[in-house]
């Protein structure tokens, strides 16, 4: 049975035009009215920095749904007839498969033909999954069935190589786009390789390269800037850590001299809580990204500014 079908926990669902940057992203389509409104290209993406790839690469040319809402954590994402509707009509559809069982299963059946797997292109790193996690009550959610780590936009340059994916296909659908789309995708990796750079810089010399933190969010962060994740709950942030994970974590933490903790915006904080006050580390937001937060006026390159200035802080790095 497809999980939107009979939705019996129904989140009221915000249809979250993107309307960050201060674009006009949102149609004036209604919800269920669908796509090409206007005769103009949409795009559905699953979540964030998805939303964000898109309109740096299509701009003003092309509407941009979001279908996580602001202060929604994405990898529960439940998804409203409306949204099905959207996912249905649009044009394009941009999502990471594994990362999102509801919209996975949402695209199998209305969308099979104008989906893009944003990470076509990318080499992905392993799901590593702790043998000693406590199954959740969605142990038949398809995290077993992970092709690899789905949070591969935490590298600046996958987002890159996003946009860049973004582009060829906007340019296929649409190819009176295909010279703002070049723009648009070339003025992205501009901005992702010098951030990248920034990061390499930031983080050439610090005290600890252990990160602790509380969801496996930063595999991919941790490869490209040379730091050993450490998760104290598995790829899934719903999975409860068994007290023999958060015993292991907090001789970790002691044995190795970690002295920052990190928890996310969109999580409940208390694990990372308990185990900093019990081993007298210190808690700071490292934020995954996978969502932006109620009303926030933030975007990914200022919050992986704001990332970087925490673990400069957090790792001592000088
Ligand atoms: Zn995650």
């Amino acid at each position: 049975m497809p999980r939107f079908s009979i939705p019996p926990h129904t989140r009221v669902a915000t249809l979250a035009c993107v309307a960050a940057l201060g674009l006009s992203a949102c149609g004036g389509s209604s919800p269920d009215s669908g796509a090409s409104a206007e005769g103009r290209t949409t795009v559905v993406a699953a979540f964030y920095p998805l939303a964000y790839a898109a309109i740096q690469v299509g701009g003003d040319n092309v509407d941009v749904i979001d279908l996580t809402p602001p202060g929604a954590e994405p990898h529960d994402l439940e998804l409203s007839p409306a949204q099905v509707a959207q996912i249905a009509e649009a044009d394009l559809v941009l999502y990471v498969p594994g990362f999102q069982p509801a919209l996975d299963d949402a695209i199998d059946q209305v969308a099979a033909d104008h989906a893009l797997d944003v990470t076509e292109q990318i080499p992905l790193l392993p799901a590593e999954e702790h043998s000693d996690e406590q199954e959740d009550d969605h142990g038949d959610d398809g995290h077993d069935a992970l092709a690899g780590d789905p949070h591969v936009w935490l590298n600046p340059l996958n987002m890159s190589i996003i946009g860049a994916e973004i582009r060829d296909r906007l340019a296929t659908l649409d190819p009176s786009l295909q010279g703002a789309v070049t723009a648009g995708s070339s003025d992205l990796d501009v901005a992702m390789t010098a951030l990248n750079d920034e990061w390499l810089t930031g983080t050439a010399t610090c005290r600890s390269r252990d990160l602790v933190v509380s969801h496996e969010a930063f595999a991919y962060l941790a490869a490209q800037y040379d730091f050993a994740q450490v998760g104290i709950a598995g790829i899934s942030p719903e999975t409860e850590p068994s007290p023999a994970r958060l015993a292991e974590i907090a001789d970790f933490v002691r044995a190795n001299g970690v002295t920052t903790i990190y928890y996310e915006t969109l999580v409940d904080p208390k694990v990372a809580n308990t185990i900093a006050a019990e081993t007298g580390a210190t808690t700071a937001v490292l934020d995954p990204i996978e969502g932006l937060a109620e009303g926030s006026t933030q975007d990914y390159v200022s919050l992986m500014l704001a990332n970087l200035a925490a673990i400069q802080s957090g790792q001592g790095c000088a």
